[in-house]
């Protein structure tokens, strides 16, 4: 079985924690503090922060930034439901936009649309899906007409470009994941990168008891922090991403090249965007998803549905006193391409023999 994703450890991650664990600073070293500056010179921006999780750094941000019970924050129907569930965390009420038939992320003109039904929002929280950006000049233009904060899920989307710029810079905040499923990772792990010093230092405080010098605690936070042991994996990973991205690109161009079915749309890569595929999601004209994974799975190869539902229908959801009543009628692209997607493998651990092989099936699937 090909499969549809496969963390890339090397003898290095397996010697940076071996190290690690004979040293004894299990916690709190150098390996935490070295990463943090390493991912912020990656980005050329920010003050980075590790934390235990893609879901922490996102409620992190979203707190470091002062948002709080209450506070409406417009962000997409169609993502990985954490990007929703830490806006609740926080407090805040989860306004659902919907998203653009090209990229599926975000839709700019879903966001104005909201805009204009609520007054007082506070915040956008976009999500880079697959690994592509959304579109930065649209949604930077609204934030700031608007006076919104603006915080970056960049989840999926680690050293993707828009216009040359690295994702995670555009926002006050944004928020990376390390989970094995992701363009690098740390088993699991996070990073939240702050526009602004102070706001950085706020959410320095918030991952550990919001500490202020020994033994002082200044107000309550949270024990968010990444160990030595997968900052040590990160610092492995990080050296390799541009390298793992390119391979994700060769194979992402192999594809574009050489599918070929009329029932079967390929993802395209936006212009001005550097996509870095997370995933590679077709969209299966004509109801025949399901019979396309079945297929797939009888010739050995992986695939995935991110995602087979909206996050607001969510029972989780649904089951909330804030969820507008009329939520679904916004979410027409939605609701139409989550019927359709489906991932096939893309990440760098798939070999030339294997990307053919699944190229071969995708075209001889018969409808
Ligand atoms: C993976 C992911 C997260 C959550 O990251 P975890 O490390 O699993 O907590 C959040 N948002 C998106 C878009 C993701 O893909």
């Amino acid at each position: 079985m090909i499969k549809i994703a496969q963390p890339q450890i090397g003898q290095e991650e397996i010697n940076a924690v071996s190290a690690v664990l004979k040293s004894g600073q299990l916690a709190s070293g150098e390996n935490v503090l070295q990463f943090q500056r390493a991912f912020s010179e990656y980005l050329r921006h920010g003050f980075c922060i590790a934390v235990s999780s893609g879901t922490t750094a996102l409620e992190i941000a979203l707190r470091a930034l002062g948002i709080k019970e209450g506070d409406k924050i417009i962000t997409t129907a169609y993502s990985f439901i954490a990007t929703a569930n830490v806006i609740v965390h926080v407090g805040g009420i989860p306004l659902f936009a919907d998203i653009d038939e090209t990229t599926l992320n975000i839709s700019a003109d879903s966001i104005e649309q909201i805009l204009q039904e609520h007054v007082g929002v506070k915040a956008i929280v976009i999500v880079h899906l697959f690994g592509q950006s959304c579109d930065m000049d649209k949604i930077t233009e609204i934030a700031n007409r608007h006076r919104l904060l603006l915080i970056e899920d960049c989840a999926q989307a680690h050293g993707a470009e828009w216009k040359g710029r690295k994702l995670g810079t555009f926002g006050d905040a944004g928020a990376f994941s390390f989970y094995p499923t992701k363009n690098m990772t740390t088993a699991e792990g996070g990073m939240v990168v702050m526009k602004d010093e102070k706001a950085a230092g706020f959410a320095r405080q918030l991952i550990q008891h919001g500490i202020k010098g020994r033994n002082q605690f200044e107000f309550i936070g949270y024990n968010y922090r990444l160990s030595e042991i997968a900052a040590a994996i990160g610092l492995c990973q990080l050296k390799k991403l541009d390298h793992f991205n390119s391979v994700r690109r060769k194979n992402a161009t192999y594809y574009d090249e050489n599918i070929a079915h009329c029932n079967i749309i390929k993802p395209q890569e936006v212009r001005g965007v550097r996509h870095v595929y997370n995933q590679y999601a077709l969209r299966i004209l004509n109801g025949k998803r399901d019979s396309f994974i079945a297929y797939m799975e009888k010739e050995g190869i992986g695939t995935s549905i991110y995602y087979p539902y909206s996050i607001p229908e969510q029972a989780c959801y649904r089951s909330t006193d804030f969820l507008e009543k009329e939520y679904d009628k916004r979410l027409e692209v939605t609701n139409r391409m989550k019927h359709e997607v489906v991932s096939i493998p893309v990440h760098p651990g798939v070999i030339q023999d294997e990307i053919e092989r699944i190229v071969t099936a995708i075209n001889h699937f018969e409808v």
